[in-house]
């Protein structure tokens, strides 16, 4: 096949692959939710259960919250403080005592929590 004959197959094929995209968004938009959702799940089931390391407390739903104000409050400075860039750092707080102050990290991979030391948050 010539160089012009390859091109032209490379453009069919994009554009092919293009619509597919398209046509299966229906599909994969709510697969990609429901994923989202059981994952979101699966780790608050395991920040109820969990007993904080320092001070002995069950965590429950309020140290979720404040594991996602904390977070909110992370990005936030991060945007005020670099309004131009993008930020691809990953949720590095998922839970935080309010009896004591630590902060957990949920590990996705093999769902468990760490506790993350006082200064890389800071
Ligand atoms: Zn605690």
């Amino acid at each position: 096949m010539s160089l012009v004959g390859k091109k032209i197959v490379n453009q069919i094929f994009g554009i092919l692959m293009i619509f597919l995209i398209i046509l299966l968004l229906p599909i994969i938009f709510p697969i990609a939710l429901v994923i989202s959702y059981i994952d979101t799940r699966k780790m608050n089931q395991l920040i109820k259960r969990f007993i904080c390391v320092s001070c002995g407390k069950q965590l429950g739903a309020e140290e979720i919250q404040l594991g996602n104000e904390r977070w909110d409050s992370i990005v936030s400075e991060m945007l005020a403080k670099y309004p131009n860039r993008k930020f691809r750092r990953p949720r590095s707080i998922h839970a935080v005592c309010p009896h004591c102050g630590c902060e957990y990290r949920y590990n996705k991979g093999n769902n468990t929590l760490e506790l993350i030391p006082q200064k890389e948050n800071a």
